[in-house]
């Protein structure tokens, strides 16, 4: 399998090694960092202060978006417009989030509960995917600021837990900053890295990666064998974090000085600045006794002592995860070789103590906790670079394969890059009621469109079952064998009908149309997104309009007729919003829609539920 190198500017394949950058891209922060003298560095902003991007974008006044310290500022004053922890929302659907929407200040908007999630901000949607390459761009103009050089490939590391269309989600956004994502890699196995756990290679080792950031805190039991890296355990909490702590002392400042708790909350400004001070205290006191300072006659002071007993049952929460990852992994405390300390908040120093305590052993802490994922991040980097023999790199394959999706869209199912061999399966369903044959065309390429990509072959998964549309279940598996031999296999589970074909994905394709299939799906990145964006929105659209017009027909002596009517004009407006080429105008559309007729289905369903009742005999 080939290694590529590729000169974006120029379009042409380059053989010498260049740069590659690593990058944390974090829930609170997010940071790049390069091999410079042979040390992995984070790379600091224009002000020289600190190596940290708050991982918050701002859309300005005028139509501008601005990203890190500047838009930080902004959280209090204009919520709506500043987003945060968008991490959080990289993935998922609307199904998976909706129990912590309340969460975010911002609007989060889908009415189809199994597609990915959309942002508003004004009247335009983005995606997660698009708001995380504005960090991306700026840690991006970071870097080539401090080399004086464009740079275009890059290492991004995310949680261990991450699924798969939370990586591809992640590749995505670095696509559409400009960079081609040669590899995604583990926090926990970055953090190793920068700690040079895997140089010593006699023997396996088992890890525990204890990475606690500003809203989240994430456990991984790790094993190095041979410089590979297995996961054996994970486990966390999404919602707990250097936050917490930071409430912890607010509360605390509250007793103290017998605060309305009512009308602080109203009090926006004042309770920002107390929240900051408390940010502050925690900070000072990972490194002196105690904190002192009074805001508007409010006497905000605090000792170690009394920090550590206000957090106490926080940090005795991380333990409680830890225990439990052991579990899972079926380990004891004692068969842990090593404890890598990684995320801001581990500079507390009861943290540390604790869980030094819990695990019996000193822990890692030497390099800065915050920077940690990016330095490894970096030696990865450097690894696929081809600069650090001593690290054994795994054979992986060079461009993304998958199928052709509705609406003529590539679903990628192995992700370029990705180690080989390999088995990804994923499920599909029918579109159409009483569906008989589901065409399967492989595909080879990173482009959105099928079109734009190299078709491999397909095939006819025929004599399904008829079934109602939704109903099959379609798994379509993608066997890659350390040859390149690629075997897709489709079965319907509900009737086990099977089929399947094999490929040589690498045949017939040189190195020079492997490269430049790349440098085309960097080059024109944006305008796929958008594409793919426009598709994914019409095809949402034809959905609602097929449902709404059912629930007019099917509840019509339930609705009235200016309901009636409404509903279908505003179907109509749909309609019409489908046949334009702009995304927000459908999106805008679609809600329209969905506010008027969802309190009409909420009476409908109650309506019919009582008829149902009625209707039965006890
Ligand atoms: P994430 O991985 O979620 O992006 P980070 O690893 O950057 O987050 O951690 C950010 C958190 O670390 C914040 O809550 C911040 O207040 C906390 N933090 C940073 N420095 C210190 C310190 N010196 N003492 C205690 N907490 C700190
Ligand atoms: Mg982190």
């Amino acid at each position: 399998m080939a290694k590529i190198a590729i000169n974006i500017k120029e379009g042409k394949v380059e053989k010498e090694s260049e740069i590659i950058i690593g990058i944390d891209l974090g829930t609170t922060n997010s940071l790049v960092a390069y091999i410079k003298d042979n040390t992995a560095t984070a790379v600091k902003g224009a002000d020289g202060k600190s190596t940290l991007v708050p991982s918050i974008i701002h859309f300005t006044e005028d139509g501008g978006i601005v990203v890190g310290d500047a838009a930080k500022e902004k959280l209090i004053t204009d919520p709506q417009h500043t987003i945060y922890s968008v991490k959080r929302l990289m993935g998922k659907s609307y199904n998976d989030i909706e129990s912590v929407e309340q969460y975010f200040g911002y609007k989060i908007i889908d009415e189809d509960a199994e597609s990915l999630v959309k942002i508003r901000v004004k009247d335009k949607y983005y995606t997660p995917i698009e708001l995380s390459a504005e960090i991306l761009k700026e840690l991006k103009r970071r870097i080539e600021e401090v080399l004086g050089a464009t740079v275009r490939k890059a290492v991004i590391t995310v949680p261990a837990y991450f699924n798969d269309s939370q990586r591809q989600a992640t590749r995505d956004a670095g696509k559409l900053a400009g960079l081609d994502v040669l590899r995604i890699v583990n926090e926990p196995t970055a953090a190793s890295l920068a700690y040079g756990i895997n140089k010593n290679q006699e023997q396996a080792q088992t890890i525990a990666v204890y990475d606690l950031g500003g809203g989240t805190f994430d456990i991984s039991i790790l094993q190095i064998q041979d410089g590979i890296f297995e996961v054996l355990a994970t486990n966390g909490d999404t919602f707990l974090g250097g936050d917490d702590f930071d409430r912890a002392i607010v509360d605390f400042w509250i007793k103290k000085n017998n605060l309305d708790t009512t009308g602080l909350a109203a009090n926006k400004s004042l309770s920002q600045r107390i929240r900051l001070e408390a940010e502050k205290a925690k900070k000072t006191l990972s490194k002196a006794d105690h904190f002192e300072s009074i805001i508007e006659n409010i006497n905000c002071t605090i000792t170690k002592d009394e920090f550590n007993s206000s957090i106490e049952s926080l940090v005795q929460r991380t333990i409680d995860a830890c225990k439990s990852a052991l579990k899972d992994a079926a380990l004891s405390v004692e068969s842990i070789d090593h404890v890598v300390m990684v995320g801001g908040s581990t500079r507390v120093p009861l943290v540390r103590q604790n869980i030094a305590t819990f695990f019996k052993q000193e822990v890692y802490d030497k390099l800065n906790p915050d920077e940690v994922v990016a330095l490894g991040a970096a030696i990865q980097a450097d690894v696929l670079a081809g600069n650090q023999k001593d690290v054994l790199l795994l054979d992986v394959t060079p461009l993304s394969l998958g199928i052709e999706t509705v609406g003529g869209l590539i679903d990628v199912i192995i992700p370029r890059n990705s180690k080989v061999p390999t088995k990804v399966g994923r499920q599909y369903t029918t579109s159409v009621d009483g569906q008989k044959n589901l065409k399967i065309a492989v595909y080879q390429g990173e482009r959105d469109l099928v079109a734009d990509n190299r078709k491999l072959g397909e095939f006819i998964l025929k004599d399904i079952p008829p079934m109602p549309a939704g109903l099959p279940k379609i798994d379509i598996h993608f066997i890659l064998d350390a040859d390149g031999i690629l075997t897709v296999r489709a079965t319907e589970l509900r009737s086990n009908v099977k089929q399947e074909i094999q490929i040589k994905s690498q045949y017939g394709i040189s190195e020079e149309e492997m490269a430049k299939m790349l440098i085309d799906s960097i080059q024109n990145a944006e305008s796929d997104m958008k594409t793919r964006a426009l598709l994914e929105a019409r095809n949402e659209a034809n959905n609602i309009i097929l449902a709404s017009e059912k629930f007019v027909v099917q509840n019509s002596t339930i609705l009235t007729d200016e309901e009636k009517k409404r509903t279908l004009s505003l179907t109509n407006l749909l309609k019409e919003a489908t046949k334009g080429t702009d995304k927000d105008v459908i999106n805008r559309a679609i809600e329209d829609l969905n506010t008027y007729t969802s309190p009409l289905a909420h009476r409908a369903m109650d309506v019919n539920i009582a008829n149902a009742i009625k209707g039965k005999k006890i």
